[in-house]
């Protein structure tokens, strides 16, 4: 059985910030990274708003940078999956999928969460090329232009209006005729002229330019679901809204929620319910999600860990 100090689970800016502070405290991380090394940064192109890079830098290097930096002090960065955890005593168990068992005195869970799309297979293809799941990292690129927001809670009422600031004209796509933001964001999105709310209307498909690898997303076909009516609108921007899910179902009846599956930690820090778990990053933030924000509870975590740790002799 290997043991650790500080077990980081996840690998995108909350995890590799988390172990660079962790290693130079000489706790020596084991860090596994999950189904999506690098987390979802490696999604995105260009990265314009992490402090730090003048020239913008893009997702996959910034994410090859934290792991070279986590590493360079010593990280145990693994690629692979945690599958078990065992959080009933102190040191925790875990099984990995390489076949090891571990026992963690400390556990950061900077899992992530997954954006949800509509899982059409055009969405798919025009990735990178239109389609975006994140109006704060990709808006800028769609400056002057029209785009379209699909969803209707309050993601997509932040999404639409942040854009509207930008863009020439926001379509906001939502299936049913009422919205589920809060009354404040639903009164922001119907003051901004530039945004019009496309009641009861579906995506049926994203259409555009492809030549070989370079996509160019330039309308979405709608249907209206009350009169079946077909539409395109002609967007060269795509942002789903549609909720993120949190990658916590390992912890599921182990750690306290809240009723969307969100990793509940303490005011002002990344405690857990359970004393020596940790959660940093968009497995604990439904309202942030950025890098920048996640690297701050990972620094948080990791600060805890080490302090939780002292406090054990
Ligand atoms: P929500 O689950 O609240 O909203 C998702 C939206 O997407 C809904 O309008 C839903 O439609 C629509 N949707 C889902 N699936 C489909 C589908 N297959 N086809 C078409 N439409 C679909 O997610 P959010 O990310 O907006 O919010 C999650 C939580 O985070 C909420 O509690 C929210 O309040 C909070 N939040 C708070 C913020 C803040 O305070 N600043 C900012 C962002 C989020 P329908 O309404 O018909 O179900």
């Amino acid at each position: 059985m290997e043991k650790t100090k500080c077990l980081i689970i996840g690998s995108g800016p909350a995890g590799f910030t988390a172990a660079i502070y962790a290693a130079r405290a000489d706790l020596s991380p084991i860090m596994y990274e999950g189904l999506q090394p690098g987390g979802q940064l490696t999604t995105t192109t260009e990265v314009d708003n992490f402090p730090g890079y003048p020239d913008g830098i893009d997702g996959p290097t910034m994410m090859e940078d934290l792991k070279k930096q986590a590493s360079r002090f010593g990280t145990d960065v693994r690629w692979g999956m945690i599958t078990e955890v065992d959080t009933t005593n102190r040191p925790f168990r875990v099984k990995a999928d390489d076949g090891k068992e571990i026992e963690a005195e400390t556990i950061i869970i900077a899992t992530g969460a997954t954006a949800k799309y509509l899982g059409l297979e055009s969405e798919e293809r025009f990735k990178g090329g239109g389609v975006s799941a994140c109006a704060t990292c990709d808006g800028f690129f769609y400056k002057g232009k029209d785009v379209a927001v699909i969803g209707g809670g309050d993601t997509a009422a932040e999404e639409a209006t942040y854009l509207a600031n930008m863009c020439n004209k926001v379509y906001l796509v939502h299936r049913r005729d009422e919205l589920r933001a809060s009354k404040a964001m639903q009164k922001r999105v119907f003051n901004t002229p530039n945004i019009e709310v496309l009641w009861n209307h579906e995506v049926k498909e994203i259409v555009g330019v492809e030549e070989g690898f370079n996509k160019a997303l330039n309308g979405v076909i709608l249907v209206n679901n009350k009169t079946n009516e077909e539409n395109k609108i002609d967007v060269e921007g795509y942002f789903v809204a549609l909720g993120h899910t949190p990658n916590t179902e390992l912890f599921n009846d182990k750690l306290n929620m809240d009723e969307t599956g969100y990793l509940i930690t303490g005011p002002d820090s990344t405690a857990t319910s359970i004393p020596g778990v940790f959660a940093a990053g968009d497995v604990q933030d439904k309202i942030f999600r950025q890098a920048i924000t996640a690297a701050g509870t990972g620094c948080m975590a990791a600060l805890e860990s080490e302090r939780f740790l002292g406090e054990q002799i």
